[in-house]
């Protein structure tokens, strides 16, 4: 950090647990890591308003009647399918103020097509499914929307106490010596992103789809919008930094404070932060939804628009589940009647190995070509 009084490197200095600047002698305290302080927010209603509000698009809400889901389309849709309950929608014929216009969008790259035949690859795999969902075309309205997500950067220093553990090889075992240490480090970090949507926020499937590095993004523009629903965002960015504070920034701050001390393990730590030079951004990511339908009930499909990674919630096969292991059961008491305990027992395990490399086996052939397409548009 740059003393504010006079622009020379500033020190740590452990007696005063602050920074100290030899050339002008001014001080800055930091807080003690004891008192798990994390100081410096921005003002982030005041930079929302001051935030360019225009979407370069008419905006045209829409109001899910039978899930309450909230979304805009742009104005060349009149109607669509909501995406999160498959119900249709009309778009209503007023314009609405959707508040600050994102500052960042990822656009879809993977189509309709290419997810389908990525569920259908997958779903041919899914062995305690039921075969009729296995093979069937199952897959119902998959419609694409843009999902909020807010992304963080900021300076940060932190101080820390604890206990450092260093690892080393004795002979043919190994040993940790622990010190108990202290100190400060400062930090730039960035690419730390959390999902604005309400609905989404906490949802498993979604959020272990979505990765994006700062280099995926592009500058927002109203054409890559074009067609296609997107959802405002409706977790606030100050409800967002404040959970990213404590979860995902901690998570670095602390691997920071790790690699700082070289150390192989850390216990007891604590520490303070203080942030500065916060920013956020506002980033629109692609994602496809659909359902797939089974004796009348819907497993929730979602995948990413960008990546093409997905995942898929799928009925299970009581049968299967049931009989398999009843099966290999009967098989095996079978082999005991007939005295030929270790031979069946032989015979099933080989079985089953053999079932296991043909799976394994017709799983890379399936999904090499995908793999091989996949390399091709990435060049
Ligand atoms: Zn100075
Ligand atoms: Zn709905």
């Amino acid at each position: 950090m740059k003393c504010a009084n006079c622009g020379s490197d500033m020190r740590y200095d452990v007696s005063v647990m602050g920074l100290v600047c030899d050339y002008c002698g001014a001080v800055k305290n930091l807080p003690k890591p004891e008192d798990e302080q994390l100081i410096g927010d921005m003002d982030f209603g005041t930079a929302i308003r001051g935030a360019a509000a225009d979407w370069g698009v008419s905006r045209r809400p829409v109001e899910c009647k039978s899930c309450g889901a909230q979304m805009f389309y742009s104005p060349d849709q009149m109607s669509g399918i909501c995406p999160y309950c498959g119900s249709s929608v009309v778009v209503s014929g007023e314009e609405a103020d959707l508040g600050m216009a994102p500052n960042a969008i990822i656009p879809f790259s993977m189509t309709r097509e290419e997810i389908a035949a990525r569920f259908y690859r997958w779903n041919k795999f899914a062995f305690w499914s039921p075969e009729k969902f296995r093979k069937g075309k199952v897959l119902e309205n998959l419609v694409p929307i843009y999902i909020p997500y807010w992304t963080f950067e900021a300076d940060t220093v932190t101080t820390y106490t604890g206990r450092f553990g260093y690892t080393s090889e004795v002979g043919e075992s190994t040993k940790t010596n622990w010190y108990q240490k202290n100190g400060v480090v400062e930090k730039h970090i960035e690419g730390i992103s959390t999902c604005a949507s309400k609905k989404f926020r906490d949802d498993r499937m979604l959020n272990s789809v979505i990765s994006f590095k700062d280099s995926d993004l592009i500058e927002y523009s109203p054409d890559v919008l074009a067609g296609m629903a997107a959802e405002v965002y409706t977790v606030g960015v100050d409800d967002a930094w404040n959970a990213v504070k404590t979860k995902a920034l901690r998570k670095r701050l602390m691997s920071a404070v790790s690699e700082n001390e070289h150390a192989d393990h850390c216990e007891d730590l604590k520490c303070s932060t203080e942030y500065s030079n916060i920013r956020f951004r506002y980033v629109l990511v692609p994602v496809w939804l659909a359902g797939a339908r089974y004796k009348g009930k819907i497993y929730n499909v979602v995948a990413s628009g960008h990546n093409g990674l997905g995942k898929c919630s799928r009925p299970l096969s009581v049968a299967k589940c049931v009989w398999t292991p009843i099966l290999m059961l009967a098989f095996l008491i079978v082999g005991a009647i007939l005295g030929l305990g270790p031979l069946f027992f032989g015979l099933l395990m080989m079985a089953i190995m053999a079932g296991f490399i043909i799976y394994i086996v017709s799983f890379f052939a399936a999904f090499a070509d995908q793999r091989e397409n996949d390399r091709k548009k990435r060049r």
